[in-house]
């Protein structure tokens, strides 16, 4: 499918809520209270930087620990979205399912699509009381593209892209089983070593307003401790391979359907040098970031490559190219 077709395509990627108060009865649906440590959604800010850096679509991610519920209906009204997108958790299920009506409401024209580890698990659960179109499962990065090509050529169906559920009056379905092209390609596939790299590198930190998190977690503090709250998390590998059976992390790109030719997904992951490059962009995107969180799930996987990155970040330092300030967790 030809990504350069003549229509702009729009997309709007909305985190996963939380909201104020519990969980499930929430006062209010955006913001968040001084017991939550909100952090700005990553995956979706992935799926984000390699939808713009390869020209599919402009994006949009709308958080609702930063952004209100005013915010997110003008732009619905304002903007006229293809595909709106949510990143959904079991925890936040609810106050998810209420933005999906919310944006069914006041962009019912929109494709309606769901992400995630619940979304890839859980999916009949969420499709049989939200007016969602399609589940992705496993990574967003290719059925998304695939589905912005296909609206860049007018084509609005997504029957025959890999890696989507979708329902019938009766039932749900998987996408492209029965077309040649799934036979080609197969089902969405976890993104080999390359496309991880270059996925995960084409984060636009600049975009991500780190600063606004910062503040509202201050805010809450008379002495806020800055080496704690202007913290930025990565993640450098795609998943941990230790098959713990009750883990959703180890099961998540297995279940979509694992690498080619495995049914079990190869380990991705960036090396040392690439880790060093994305923490430069970092600190130069948000110059009072004080510490790094790698967030992977088990970062320690490879013990060379940490040794590697532990050197490269002590020269990065003796050389003044990361401050000395710098912390890790
Ligand atoms: S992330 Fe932890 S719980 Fe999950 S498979 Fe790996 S070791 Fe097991």
């Amino acid at each position: 499918m030809q990504k350069n077709g003549s229509i702009n395509v729009n997309v709007l990627l909305l985190a996963p809520n939380a909201g104020v108060g519990c969980f499930f009865r929430p006062e209010s649906r955006t913001g968040f209270s001084k017991d939550r440590w909100a952090i700005p959604p990553l995956g979706l800010w992935r799926i984000s930087g390699h939808l713009i850096k390869n020209k599919y679509a402009n994006v949009e991610v709308w958080d609702g620990y930063v952004d209100s519920e005013e915010s997110l209906i003008s732009r619905l009204k304002e903007n006229n979205f293809d595909i709106i997108g949510f990143s959904i958790t079991h925890q936040t299920l609810e106050n998810d399912i209420y933005f999906m009506h919310i944006c069914k409401k006041y962009s019912p024209s929109s494709t309606l699509v769901i992400g995630g580890d619940e979304a890839t698990f859980n999916y009949v659960k969420v499709m049989e009381i939200s007016p969602i179109d399609y589940t992705v499962l496993g990574e967003g990065e290719k059925p998304m593209a695939d589905m912005c090509a296909k609206i860049k050529n007018g084509i609005t169906n997504f029957k025959e892209i890999p890696g989507l559920i979708y329902r019938t009056e009766t039932e749900y379905k998987k996408t492209g089983e029965k077309t040649c092209d799934y036979k080609r390609t197969g089902p969405n596939y976890a993104m080999d070593h390359k496309m991880f790299s270059s996925t995960t590198i084409n984060i636009d930190w600049k975009m991500i307003p780190y600063e606004r998190y910062w503040e509202q977690i201050e805010s809450f503090y008379e002495k806020p401790n800055l080496n704690e709250t202007r913290t930025v998390r990565i993640f450098t590998t795609n998943y941990c391979p230790f098959d713990c059976l009750f883990c959703s992390s180890t099961n998540f790109l297995n279940a979509a359907g694992g690498s080619e030719n495995k049914k079990r997904a190869n380990v991705a992951g960036l090396t040392p040098e690439e880790i060093i490059t994305m923490l430069k962009e970092i600190l130069e995107s948000h110059p009072t970031t004080r510490n790094i969180f790698i967030n992977d799930d088990d970062f320690v996987l490879q013990a060379v490559r940490v040794q590697k990155f532990c050197d490269l970040v002590c020269e990065a330092k003796d050389k003044q190219i990361l401050p000395d300030y710098l912390t890790f967790m």
